[in-house]
C-alpha cells in the first residue's frame, strides 16, 4: 500500500468514527442498520428494483411483488407483463421485469431458485457470478454480498460517491466503479456495513447534492471540500463542484 492509500485509509477510518459518534443515538439509523439484511435472492431482486429509483419506491415495488407472488417459483411462472404490473412503482417496469425473469430462469436452470449456495464462494468468485447475471452491475452485486451474505463489499450509490469526492477519498470526477474498488480495498471490513449506511444517511440529511450543510457537519474538520469552503475568517460558504452522475 502506498502513502496516498495509507492516508485515504486513515481518512476513511476517521470518517467512520465521526459518523458513528454523530448518529449512534439516532433511532432512524438504528432501524435502518437492523432492517437492511435478508435472503440473498431477495436482496438481489430488491437491488435490481432500486436501480434508477429511490429506496422507498424499490421497497414498495418489492413488497407488491412478494404480496402477489409469495414464492420466487411463482414469479418464474408469471408472465413478464404480470411481473411488470406488480413492480410498476419502481419505474422501468418492462426492463426490470424482463431481467428479473431472466435471472430466475438462469438460477432455475442451475437447479436452485436461490443464491444461498454462493455463501461458500470467495468474494471475488461470488462477485464474478453475480455480475454475470443480466442487469447486475458491481453496485447491485455488492448489495447482495453486503446485505445477503455479510461480506465486506461496499456498494457505491450516488450519495456515497458524492461524499467520497467531497471528502477527498476519491477524485473529483472519479467513477463509482473505481471508488467502489478502492473502498473495498481500504475500508476496515468490520466497518463496511455501518459506514456504507451512515454515509448514505449523512448524504441525505447533511451533505446533500445541492447546498450541503457544512456549517453543521460532523465531518467538517476531516472533509477536503468542507475545509476549502471555509473562508479565512472561518465563514462557511457553500461548496461547489465535485458532483457527477454515477
Ligand atoms: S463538510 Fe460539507 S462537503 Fe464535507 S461532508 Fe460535510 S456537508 Fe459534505
Amino acid at each position: 500500500m502506498n502513502r496516498s492509500e495509507e492516508e485515504t485509509r486513515a481518512r476513511l477510518g476517521a470518517v467512520a468514527q465521526a459518523l458513528h459518534r454523530a448518529y449512534v443515538h439516532e433511532q432512524a439509523l438504528g432501524t435502518l442498520l437492523s432492517a437492511v439484511e435478508g435472503d440473498p435472492l431477495d436482496m438481489l431482486i430488491l437491488a435490481m428494483l432500486s436501480q434508477a429509483t429511490s429506496d422507498r419506491h424499490a421497497q414498495v415495488a418489492f413488497s407488491r411483488l412478494r404480496a402477489r407472488f409469495p414464492a420466487w417459483a411463482q414469479v418464474l411462472d408469471a408472465s413478464t407483463e404480470q411481473i411488470q404490473d406488480a413492480i410498476a412503482f419502481a419505474g422501468l417496469g418492462a426492463q426490470k421485469a424482463r431481467r428479473i425473469k431472466e435471472v430466475l430462469e438462469l438460477l432455475a436452470g442451475r437447479g436452485v431458485l436461490g443464491l444461498g449456495w454462493l455463501r461458500g464462494y470467495a468474494r471475488g468468485e461470488a462477485m464474478a457470478f453475480l455480475t454475470g447475471l443480466p442487469g447486475v452491475g458491481p453496485k447491485t452485486a455488492a448489495c447482495v454480498l453486503l446485505f445477503g451474505f455479510g461480506h465486506p463489499a461496499f456498494p457505491v450509490d450516488t450519495h456515497v460517491a458524492r461524499l467520497c469526492r467531497r471528502l477527498g477519498v476519491a477524485g473529483p470526477r472519479e467513477r463509482a466503479g473505481r471508488i467502489q474498488e478502492r473502498l473495498e480495498r481500504l475500508v476496515d471490513p468490520a466497518q463496511a456495513r455501518r459506514l456504507h449506511l451512515t454515509l448514505i444517511h449523512h448524504g441525505r440529511r447533511v451533505c446533500r447534492a445541492r447546498r450541503p450543510a457544512c456549517a453543521r457537519c460532523a465531518l467538517a474538520s476531516i472533509c477536503a471540500m468542507g475545509q476549502e469552503s471555509s473562508g479565512p475568517a472561518g465563514k462557511t460558504t457553500a461548496p461547489s463542484g465535485g458532483e457527477r452522475p454515477t
